[in-house]
């Protein structure tokens, strides 16, 4: 498969990036995952949105407009001839010799993308998955979509350690969000979910879910959830452009609800399904 490589899609062996690349060394960049379902993407706009609010918080200049990389995005998918999968995008500060305040004068920003099939978890999001509670050790921009994720990295491999599908973040008594994910709690028909601050990454799932939630009328209170209100949730469920609307059945072992996906996760999870473009739902 081809790879966009800043303006140009070209084959991977002619992708050439520079050991001094800011990213590479520092984290010095920011990314996106957007999903493709039936060779079209879904929230585009919202992901390419925040993909350039990013770039703003961190002063990273891009390298062209909104609409260039939508249409690049749209090339590479039809070049690769991809149906249902996902596209990774990066974009670093560049390539120069490494001090750490930026480049000056600057350096052209890197840009990456590449498409990768996948499949939804089918399974999972009818079963439901584990969950366990990991201290949440990251920094306080945590909504920038920084390549920095050496805190989520840890995170998440102590959830597959614990054999957990994702880590439930806290920073003390308070649940922020999972290591790649955003969570939410029902309980007695209200749907609470941390608000959007500097403390989480303001998922495009997670605006697309509180849209369904308008839509099947589940009330929505934006307020940060503590441990122990986690646990006593009727149902619990968290979300990513690849995890959709994922049921957690467990925290740290202990069943949330009858230890099954609920009502409202059901009705969730099949209004978000109206939503994903396709005539083969795969
Ligand atoms: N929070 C974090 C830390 C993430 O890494 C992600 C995405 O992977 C999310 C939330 C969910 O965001 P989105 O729904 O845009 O994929």
């Amino acid at each position: 498969t081809k790879i966009l490589w800043n303006d140009q899609i070209v084959e991977e062996k002619e992708v050439k990036i520079g050991f001094e690349d800011r990213g590479y060394q520092f984290g010095d960049g920011i990314y996106e995952v957007i999903k493709i379902y039936n060779g079209d993407l879904f929230t585009a706009t919202e992901h390419i949105d925040r993909l350039y609010a990013s770039a703003d918080k961190i002063q990273l200049v891009m390298p062209y407009t909104k609409d260039k990389l939508h249409q690049l995005m749209h090339e590479l998918i039809e070049t690769n001839e991809l149906q249902n999968g996902q596209i990774y995008l990066q974009v670093t500060r560049g390539n120069s010799p490494r001090i750490h305040n930026f480049p000056n004068p600057a350096v052209s920003s890197v840009l990456t993308a590449y498409t990768k099939e996948t499949t939804r978890p089918l399974a999972q999001l009818e079963s439901g998955v584990k969950a366990c509670f990991v201290e949440d050790i990251r920094w306080l921009r945590c909504d920038i979509k920084s390549l920095n994720l050496l805190g989520n990295v840890l995170a998440k491999q102590e959830a597959v350690t614990k054999d957990c599908f994702e880590a439930i973040l806290h920073r003390g008594e308070t649940v922020t969000e999972g290591s790649s994910s955003n969570m939410y709690g029902i309980k007695d028909g209200v749907l609470y979910t941390h608000p959007v601050s500097n403390l989480i990454l303001n998922g495009i799932t997670r605006k697309v879910i509180l849209d369904c939630c308008e839509e099947i009328g589940l009330p929505i209170v934006e307020k940060a959830m503590t441990k122990e209100e986690t646990l006593q949730m009727d149902e619990f469920i968290m979300s990513s452009t690849n995890a959709e609307v994922m049921p957690i059945i467990s925290i740290d072992d202990k069943a949330i609800g009858d230890g099954k996906p609920g009502e409202f996760t059901r009705k969730l999870q099949k209004a978000f399904e109206q939503k994903i473009p396709s005539t083969l739902q795969v």
